[in-house]
């Protein structure tokens, strides 16, 4: 019997008793702001990168898109060209979460970027379940 490596893979979690799978409680991490002259500071944003296991540099990007302001990171901190209140900056990163980050389908945050057939998906390790990485335009 042969089987594809997704298959397979499918296979390999379905068959995975339920405690192996990832039970990881998570809560969205608590963004640090600090305002300084007409910039806004994101004191830990290394932080919420570690936490969503994605490249701060996209999740920088999506802040650049979503506010339409330029924004740079120093390896620790995400500096923008912008006054902005800590909820709103709260709410975009929830934004973030929800669409690069927490499982379409069984809605974990374990997933990953994977590659599919050349194209860039993200895919859930606690279901299997995937879906396109959506580019940021
Ligand atoms: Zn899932």
């Amino acid at each position: 019997m042969e089987y594809k490596y997704e298959e397979l893979l499918d296979r390999v979690w379905t068959n995975l008793p339920d405690e192996l799978k990832s039970t990881s409680r998570f809560e969205m991490p608590e963004i640090k702001t600090n305002i300084q002259g007409k910039q806004t500071y994101i004191m830990n944003f290394n932080e919420i990168a570690d936490a969503f296991q994605r490249e701060p540099q996209h999740v920088l990007l999506y802040i650049i898109k979503e506010l339409a302001a330029p924004a740079t990171y120093d390896g620790k901190k995400a500096i923008i060209q912008r006054r902005l209140r800590q909820s709103m900056l709260q709410e975009k990163i929830k934004k973030y979460a929800e669409e690069y980050v927490f499982c379409h389908e069984c809605h974990r945050p374990d997933t990953k970027v994977a590659e599919l057939k050349g194209e860039k998906i993200i895919k859930c390790t606690a279901c299997g379940g995937w879906w396109p990485l959506k580019k940021i335009k």
